[in-house]
């Protein structure tokens, strides 16, 4: 067994978890880190940070750039593991023409039915908590950081939980959202690896329809709380009074939501810069204003 803190130095990541194969019991087969990798042993979630210039030019709206929110390339990790004779299956959603829609042996999943979340991964590998706006913070970066997964047949011991909530419930995410997308009353808990969230009733509708820096990236890659309920037009499946649910989101990193969280982490935390974030009142459109934006 490798220990974790030995795993980390070699890891080369800003964050390394660990989560203990425990807290993915019960989960649907697809939704479970050893669909990917069967005879896999330990589930790596890795982060790194991006920086707060990625955000400048959307906080300014100045240059639509929008930071990605998945990590997609895994050489140093992959190289390290290989080194130490084991072999790992770094995590890719993957819509391939001609991939089979059935499994290929019995006990199997559907490669096209693999739906990891990564999210929920991170938060049970102790590297943060998911905020009320729905998007994973860890207390080093807040929401600045791309993450990925990574499933090896290496056995490590699994990285400590931190306590700590990252998000205080400040309610600035909702507050900046210029559609009323997160509500500030309805709102669920999800519970992981001893760890609860409150998270806000989200209006995913709006934030597709959102002009104030959403960005498009893999469907299939699930958020955390939708490995809990099936979403089907928007709703939770079979309730009918939850108009709002958060299937399908997008990029909400640089969205107004996002940076308004990043604003509030700089007042809480010490990020090291010099200037704040932000330094100008946050610009905002809704989609059904006349038309000019
Ligand atoms: S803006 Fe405040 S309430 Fe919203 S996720 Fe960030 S810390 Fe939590
Ligand atoms: S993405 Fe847009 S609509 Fe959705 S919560 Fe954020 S600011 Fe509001």
């Amino acid at each position: 067994m490798t220990a974790f803190d030995e795993f980390r130095e070699h890891a080369g990541y800003d964050l390394v978890g660990v989560p203990p194969m425990s807290c993915f019991d019960g989960l649907p087969p697809g939704e479970h880190p050893l669909s990917i990798f069967p005879d896999g042993k330990s589930v790596i979630v890795v982060g790194a940070h991006i920086r707060r210039g990625e955000f400048r030019s959307m906080e300014e709206g100045s240059l639509w750039k929008t930071p990605g929110r998945w990590l997609t390339s895994f050489e140093g990790i992959v190289r390290y593991i290989e080194s130490e004779g084991y072999e790992c299956v770094p995590y890719a959603p993957l819509d391939a023409p001609k991939m089979p829609k059935r499994p290929v042996r019995d006990g199997l999943c559907a490669p096209n039915a693999v739906r990891l979340s990564v999210e929920y991964a991170a938060v049970a590998a102790g590297l943060g908590d998911i905020g009320y706006h729905g998007m994973f913070m860890s207390e080093k970066y807040g929401t600045r950081q791309m993450l990925g997964l990574l499933v090896t047949d290496m056995p490590i011991s699994p990285s400590l939980m931190s306590a700590a909530s990252v998000c205080d419930k400040c309610m600035a995410c909702v507050d900046a959202c210029p559609l009323n997308a997160i509500s500030d009353t309805a709102s669920a808990q999800l519970g992981c690896n001893g760890h609860t969230m409150q998270i806000g009733a989200i209006n995913g509708n709006a934030c597709r329809a959102c002009p104030n820096g959403v960005s498009g990236d893999s469907k299939y890659f699930a958020g955390a709380d939708e490995l809990h309920f099936e979403i089907v037009n928007n709703q939770v499946a079979g309730d009918a009074k939850s108009t709002f649910a958060r299937g399908g989101l997008p990029n909400r990193l640089a969205a107004a939501c996002g940076r308004a969280c990043i604003a509030h982490f700089e007042e809480t935390h010490d990020t090291g810069y010099k200037i704040p974030f932000r330094v100008r009142e946050p610009w905002g459109f809704r989609p059904d204003e006349k038309r000019g934006w």
